[in-house]
């Protein structure tokens, strides 16, 4: 008698453990809510597809908050793993500039998932769509099915419901309660890999808007990062950003705002712009002295001219220590619904080393709805893959 395990979500966690479960011992169901799988994933797609990155494993466990929680999975089931695997099913990929793996151009995103649905189907995996996990009804799960109650008995279940960003994808991050209902631990969802709010002053907006500072290094809370961020009305965006949304998190948290400090001059030293500033300026104006001396761009510019006090902006070594520490004060998130990810969800302290809710034996969580946390640019997916692919392993093996 083969054992039934319902896996309740579609995104790429769910599809890699359906994917990878032993078929002669399991029959498989998943329960989606949408008519279409994996829309998330494909959203993903529609930017810079990062399937996973290129780094080597060492540092590539100590990208994630906290610091290797998916660590033995992504020992079990890394970025080669994965490379190799997306390789079996016709997926062939390459390493950017950056480091981030993406598929071959022109592979599209919907033809990466139609592989991994392939997969599913050879394997007779059935799929429920426009099936909404309703909570249980004594150990049954309940869903809702085109205006029907569906009960439905297993003898594993696994939830891989995602985070609380774009809902219109699916994650909607209303299944906190049902756990709650059941006594297990949740951490309210907010956004991560998100825009950070600031309050500009309007006279500065018209001159940053859609403006890029780059070649910078921004730093919070004692961690660094660099790259370059986008200046929009609400605040800030960026690949730079979102790496430190640990940090900018814990100190909105914690104060209600972060204070972020932007060096806007990486190529050069602090006596270097000192002494560059300190140099004779002719008849020049002292502004043009500092852009041109400095080779500061125009938004650079903007910012220092706006927002530093009249001695800061002429002292020379008053403006060097401010173009090497440029503070900026973040005091908002960007709504839940725009953030590339989220944490919060299942407290990881509820799951066993493997994704077992200790307080329902029998029942696992795997992917964005466990409270964790990466940036953005491939370590989000492969955590998700990672998760899959590890419980799929250890439940062959038990
Ligand atoms: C704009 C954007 C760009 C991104 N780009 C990247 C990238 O380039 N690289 C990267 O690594 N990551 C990226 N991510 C993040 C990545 O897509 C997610 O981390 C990943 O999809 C999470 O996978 P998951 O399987 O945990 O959940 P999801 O993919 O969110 O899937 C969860 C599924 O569960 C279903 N569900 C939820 N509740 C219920 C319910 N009650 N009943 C039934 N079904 C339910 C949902 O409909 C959904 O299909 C991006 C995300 C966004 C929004």
């Amino acid at each position: 008698m083969k054992k039934t395990i319902a896996i309740v979500g579609a995104g790429p966690a769910a599809l890699m453990l359906a994917a990878e479960l032993d078929a002669s011992r399991y029959e498989v169901s998943i329960y989606e809510r949408n008519q279409a799988l994996g829309r998330k994933f494909l959203v993903a797609g529609d930017g810079g597809f990062n399937l996973t990155h290129s780094e080597v494993l060492e540092s590539f466990v100590d990208r994630y908050t906290p610091a290797n929680f998916v660590e033995s999975s992504l020992r079990v089931f890394d970025n080669r793993a994965l490379v190799d695997w997306l390789g079996r099913i016709g997926i062939s990929t390459f390493v950017g500039t950056s480091g981030r793996v993406f598929p071959v151009v022109p592979t599209k995103p919907i033809e990466v998932l139609n592989a991994i649905l392939t997969l599913l189907d050879a394997k007779g995996v059935k799929i429920f769509k426009q099936h909404t996990w309703k909570g249980w009804q004594g150990n049954a799960l309940v869903f809702a099915a085109q205006e029907q109650e569906v009960l439905v008995q297993a003898d594993l279940t696994v939830f891989a419901l995602g985070g609380g960003s774009w809902a219109v994808t699916g994650s909607q991050g209303e299944w906190l309660t049902y756990f709650e209902e059941k006594n297990i631990t949740t951490k309210a969802l907010i956004p991560s890999n998100c825009a950070y709010g600031l309050d500009w002053p309007e006279r500065l907006i018209d001159a940053i808007e859609g403006q890029a500072l780059k070649n910078i290094t921004l730093a919070c809370a004692g961690i660094q990062k660099k790259g370059e961020v986008v200046l929009t009305r609400f605040g800030l965006e960026g690949g730079a950003l979102y790496a430190l949304s640990p940090q900018i998190r814990s100190e909105l948290e914690q104060y209600g705002k972060a204070t972020l400090t932007l060096d806007l001059k990486t190529a050069l030293s602090l006596g270097e712009i000192q002494q560059r500033l300190q140099k004779n300026r002719g008849g020049k104006s002292w502004g043009l002295h500092v852009e041109q001396q400095l080779n500061l761009g125009a938004v650079a510019m903007a910012l220092l001219r706006t927002l530093l006090n009249k001695e800061e902006f002429t002292q020379p070594s008053l403006l060097a220590q401010k173009i090497k520490a440029f503070p900026l004060m973040v005091v908002r998130f960007a709504p839940l619904d725009e953030a590339i990810s989220t944490v919060g969800g299942i407290a990881l302290e509820e799951v066993d080393d493997h994704f077992e809710l200790k307080k329902m034996p029998n029942h696992y969580c795997i992917g964005e709805m466990l409270d964790w946390d990466a940036p953005t640019g491939g370590y989000l997916l492969q955590a998700c893959f990672s998760m899959g692919y590890g419980l799929a392993k250890h439940l062959n093996g038990i």
